[in-house]
């Protein structure tokens, strides 16, 4: 059995492409984090967790979307006490632009922080170009062993992150990123997880639609730079994941 640690089931364009998406989640047993933008997006997920025992819907607001959101802080109580794990939340400035945007995502990202405390939640966190920043909400909230999705920031800060206890997924760009490879490199594979990121995060990296079934793909890079068996990273990643849930 494989694991999606974060993927974006509402960005599969039409049925057709979600279908074969489920089916293949269904059929291939890649145990699905089904992360969600906002409150429509996690709707959705939970939708389709209700046919498809491998995927685990997950409520959050991601970055690039709290500026829609942060009058409805009220609202989330309930999606969050329900949600087994909070995602995607963070903070993002790279890809953000708008400055202007950017109380907006503090305000929310500390909001759900202080929410994961309060219900002892582990957290599927977007640190893209607030690393830094992202360590030391994370120590400050005392957070439960945080999943790192995609991270790309400095070593000094990754170490710390895993000092912390932090799960980090490896995505798509494993076959291509030095910086990737460096970091899996480094992390020892008890702390390892796997993610696709929805169908276009691959689609970015090399122009493929990204179906989930490119979770093998990584798995057999991960055990080329890890030197062990193919069967060995799936396990691991298995039991890494088991023990978060
Ligand atoms: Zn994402």
């Amino acid at each position: 059995m494989f694991v999606d640690a974060h993927n974006h089931l509402d960005f599969f364009e039409s049925k057709e492409k979600l279908d074969k998406a489920l089916g293949i989640i269904r059929n291939e047993e890649i145990l699905t984090l089904g992360c969600s933008m906002d409150c429509k997006s996690y709707e959705f997920t939970k939708k389709l967790a209700v046919k498809n025992k491998n995927i685990i819907p997950c409520f959050g607001i991601h970055p690039s979307k709290a500026h829609e959101n942060y009058k409805k802080l009220d609202k989330f109580h309930e999606y969050i006490k329900e949600s087994r794990i909070i995602g995607e939340i963070g903070l993002d400035y790279v890809w953000v632009k708008e400055k202007e945007k950017y109380p907006y995502m503090k305000k929310v990202f500390i909001y759900f922080l202080e929410q994961a405390r309060r219900y002892n939640k582990i957290t599927n966190i977007h640190t893209k170009g607030a690393e830094g920043e992202i360590y030391n909400y994370i120590k400050k909230y005392k957070l439960k062993t945080p999943i790192i999705h995609w991270y790309s920031g400095d070593k000094d800060t990754l170490r710390k992150l895993l000092e912390y206890g932090c799960y980090f997924t490896i995505s798509v760009d494993i076959e291509y990123s030095k910086l990737s490879k460096e970091i899996v490199q480094f992390l020892p594979l008890d702390k390892i997880l796997t993610e696709t990121d929805g169908p276009t995060s691959l689609q970015w990296v090399n122009g493929r639609y990204g179906y989930p079934s490119v979770i093998k793909d990584i798995v057999k890079e991960i055990a080329k730079i890890k030197k062990v068996k193919e069967g060995e990273v799936e396990k691991s990643i298995l039991n890494n994941f088991k023990s978060l849930i």
